[in-house]
């Protein structure tokens, strides 16, 4: 087996530390014996480059580098991402560039960067005298909805809780249409306000977390792996299971700080 990962702008859009998802899919993918290809788009690649991958990722950035990719993003590969992400791709898609999936960001100037459209939703930021939205956060999955295509029917991740650390000012509201990944045991997600985080639409989920979020969730991580493999596969791939006690003395440290003990297994 083979996953090939499409890792959007990483010369850019990875201010937050979120490479070390790519690091955590690749490893957990290494440990299984499973070849993984990274494939770097940056802003010179041709979106064509873009169809043979069966993942996307892309992480997250300031205002300045969104206004450097968001003209390249909708041009050039907005389109095939669309056609992609349509056609059940699954993808990783973390704070700046959440905000690029959705119909447009509105900086804290008030300028407006045009996004992609595919997910159902606005980001606004209220300016740089609001409080910025930081700190650990705690996420209870409330949404099983994305499947693994006609696939594996993958649920989302066997425990309850997401663990993880938020930086952003924008403030991102759902359609009425487009299901949260979760909600809000501690810190603010996608607005202060509703207590709803991130969003899931078809194989692709939206998120505030960084940290990075994939390795202090191992049951994310494995979710997506298996998601890509069982899609690529036209059947269920089962994974390997790997021994993850550091990964979760990592997460359970989280929720035990923030006074949660989460239950694996729920
Ligand atoms: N610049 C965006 C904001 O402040 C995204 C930040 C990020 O990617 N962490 O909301």
């Amino acid at each position: 087996m083979k996953l090939v990962i499409g890792w959007l702008y990483p010369d850019l859009m990875s201010t937050y530390g979120d490479r070390g998802n790519i690091i955590s899919l690749q490893k957990r993918c290494q440990w299984r014996d499973i070849e993984v290809e990274i494939k770097s788009i940056t802003l010179e690649s041709k979106g064509e480059e873009l169809l043979d991958c069966d993942f996307l990722f892309m992480g997250g950035a300031q205002d300045r580098q969104q206004k450097i990719v968001s003209e390249d993003l909708r041009t050039n590969k907005g389109p095939i991402i669309k056609h992609l992400i349509e056609g059940n791709l699954p993808g990783l898609f973390v704070c700046a560039a959440y905000q690029f999936f959705g119909r447009y960001y509105r900086s804290a100037e008030g300028e407006e960067i045009p996004g992609l459209g595919i997910f159902d939703l606005e980001t606004v930021h209220p300016g740089k005298t609001k409080t910025r939205c930081i700190g650990n956060i705690v996420v209870r999955i409330t949404n099983n909805s994305a499947k693994g295509g006609s696939a594996s029917g993958g649920q989302l991740p066997i425990t309850n809780y997401l663990v993880g650390f938020e930086n952003h000012g924008g403030r991102t509201y759902l359609g009425r249409n487009l299901k949260p990944l979760g909600e809000v045991v501690v810190g603010y997600g996608n607005n202060g306000e509703d207590r709803k985080e991130g969003c899931v639409y078809k194989n692709a989920i939206g998120t505030y977390l960084h940290g990075p979020v994939l390795p202090k969730n191992p049951h994310l991580a494995d979710f997506l792996i298996k998601l890509a493999l069982s899609k690529k596969a036209g059947g269920e791939v089962e994974l390997k299971k790997l021994e993850d006690s550091v990964e979760w003395k990592a997460h359970e440290s989280l929720l035990a700080k923030l006074s949660l003990k989460g239950n694996k297994n729920e």
